[in-house]
Order: C-alpha cells, then structure tokens, then sequence
C-alpha cells in the first residue's frame, strides 16, 4: 500500500543520510555501546551515529514510549542490528549498575559509554527552589558518575574503554540565572578530568562533550516557555544558527574512535563559536 511504500522511503531516506554522515569509523564495528538519554534528541543521534558504523547498542533512558520508539526505529533502519534498552533513572545507581550488568551479560563487555542524560535548569537564582538545585545536581552530575563507575568496572577488567560525558559549553563558561546547570556541567567537566588522569593507566580514556545551543526538545522547550529569546540567541551565535545533533554526534563518534587515541580528559567545545566570541 502507500502507506508501507512511504514508511519504507522513510526508512531508506533516514539510512542514507546517516550513512553519509556518520560512515567511516570502522574500528567502532561491533563495539558495544551504552547510552543514556537515548530517546531523544542528542543522544537519540548518536544511536544512529554508532548503528551505522556496526555497533552493538545498549540504550538506557527514563521514558519508556520514547526508548521503544528508538529502538524499533533502528531495527527497521538497520536490520539485524543489536539494540537492547533499559527505562530506568540514572539518579537510581542500583537500576544504574543493574543496566550496566544486564548490557555486560548480553553482549560480553562494554566498550563505549555515552553518558548523555541530563535536563535544563533555567531560573533566575532566587527563584531556585532548593528541590530545582537538587534535581540538576542529582541528574546531570549525579547520574553521570553513577554510569561512569558501573561502566568502569567492567572496563578496568577488561582493560580497555571509552567514556563519553555530554557536558555543556555552559560548564566551561558563564550565563545569568543558569546557577545549577552551569554548575551541574562544570562538575562534570571536573569529573571528566579526574576519572581520566585516575583511569588512564588502566587503557581507560574519558572526555567531555560540551556542546553550545542544539536544537532538541530540551531547547524547544525553553523557546516554548519563554525562558529563552530565539532572534537574540541566533544573534548572539557567530554561525547564525544552532547546532544539530548530528554534528554532536560525529565528535562523539571522532572520541570514541582510535582516532582519539591520545586525547584524555579534555572537554571538547562545539557550538558554532559562542564561548570563542566576546559579545559586544
Ligand atoms: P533531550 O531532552 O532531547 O534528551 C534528553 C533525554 O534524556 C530524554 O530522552 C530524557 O527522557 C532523558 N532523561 C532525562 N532525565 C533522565 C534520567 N533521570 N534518567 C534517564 N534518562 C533521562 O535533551 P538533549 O538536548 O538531547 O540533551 C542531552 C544532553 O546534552 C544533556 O546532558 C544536556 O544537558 C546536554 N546539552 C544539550 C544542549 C542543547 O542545547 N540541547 C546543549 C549543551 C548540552
């Protein structure tokens, strides 16, 4: 009918885009790769980013319907592909190691962990609630150690391993009423350096993604709620646009590749020139 005909142009149309820019990094054929925040927007991204280059995929997030919808997504797009998922909290570090371990006996190992999940937290500083500090605190700094240990330790015995943690170009440089998220990700990039300089001797490297202003639900959300001016942000941004996903997607593809070999414990900017550029 038309309406599989469609469906399936769809399907082959969303394929040949991520092969062409996401092909190329063959040494990532059959790692196993866990990620979480995996239903949507960057994280949704660079699932299709390792699937194309033949990795196995272990997807974590806390929505369930977006996590299912990712998942049969990229069974249709890449038949055969490997792809288990897990709903859970990463704020819930028993869940969290209970993932890791349920990933570990599936595939054998894990090779890359992309340590994706985090939220915005957008208020001026007064009106942020204590329960608001705590909820970016616990998500975004929080989970991400508790991935990164389970990870690790499966890593460590294996003697190899990637870590991965999406931090933000706003743990490396300032905004008004941004005092949770801006401290959440700085931690983060503290924590990148730390696990690298204490791992690295055990064939363990981990960095930081730290990407400017993409466009996902996260920032639609805020252009939606009027907690963020769209002209002035395009303004303010010397590329005149936000990022997209993919282009997240490929430096983490980049990171996690043997190309990145010698690169440890940095937090790697990708935001169009924001934080190079000083505003008037
Ligand atoms: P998004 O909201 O599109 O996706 C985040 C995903 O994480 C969602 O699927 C959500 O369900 C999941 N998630 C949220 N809390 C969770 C939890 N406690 N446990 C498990 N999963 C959880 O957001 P995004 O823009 O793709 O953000 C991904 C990462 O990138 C975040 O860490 C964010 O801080 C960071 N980041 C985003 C931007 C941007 O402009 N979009 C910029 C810099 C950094």
């Amino acid at each position: 009918s038309n309406v599989q005909d469609t469906t399936q142009k769809d399907i082959d149309a969303h394929a040949l885009h991520a092969e062409v820019q996401y092909k190329n990094f063959s040494d990532l054929a059959g790692k196993v790769v866990f990620i979480t925040g995996a239903g949507s927007g960057i994280g949704r991204a660079m699932a299709d980013a390792f699937a194309v280059n033949g990795a196995r995929l272990a997807l974590l997030d806390i929505n369930a319907e977006l996590l299912n919808k990712a998942q049969q997504e990229l069974q249709q797009t890449w038949p055969g592909i490997e792809v288990e998922t897990v709903v859970a909290s990463i704020t819930d570090d028993v869940a969290v190691e209970n993932a890791v371990a349920a990933a570990q006996a599936r595939f054998g190992r894990i090779d890359v962990l992309l340590n994706n999940a985090g939220i915005s937290m957008n208020k001026p500083t007064l009106e942020l609630a204590a329960a608001d500090w705590r909820r970016a605190i616990d998500i975004n700094l929080n989970g991400a150690f508790y991935c990164a240990q389970s990870a690790a330790r499966r890593m460590i015995a294996q003697g190899s391993g990637v870590i991965l943690n999406t931090a933000s170009m706003y743990g490396t440089v300032a905004a008004p009423e941004r005092a949770a998220y801006c401290s959440s990700k700085a931690a983060v990039v503290m924590l990148t350096k730390v696990l690298a300089v204490e791992w690295a001797p055990s064939g363990l490297r981990v960095n930081a993604l730290a990407p400017g202003y993409v466009q996902t639900a996260l920032t639609d959300e805020l252009v939606r709620t009027g907690r963020m001016d769209f002209d002035a942000l395009i303004a303010r941004t010397p590329a005149r646009r936000l990022g997209k996903t993919h282009e997240i997607a490929t430096l983490a593809l980049f990171l996690a590749s043997d190309s990145a070999a010698y690169i440890n414990g940095q937090a790697i900017v990708a935001d169009g020139g924001w934080s190079a550029y000083s505003y008037i």
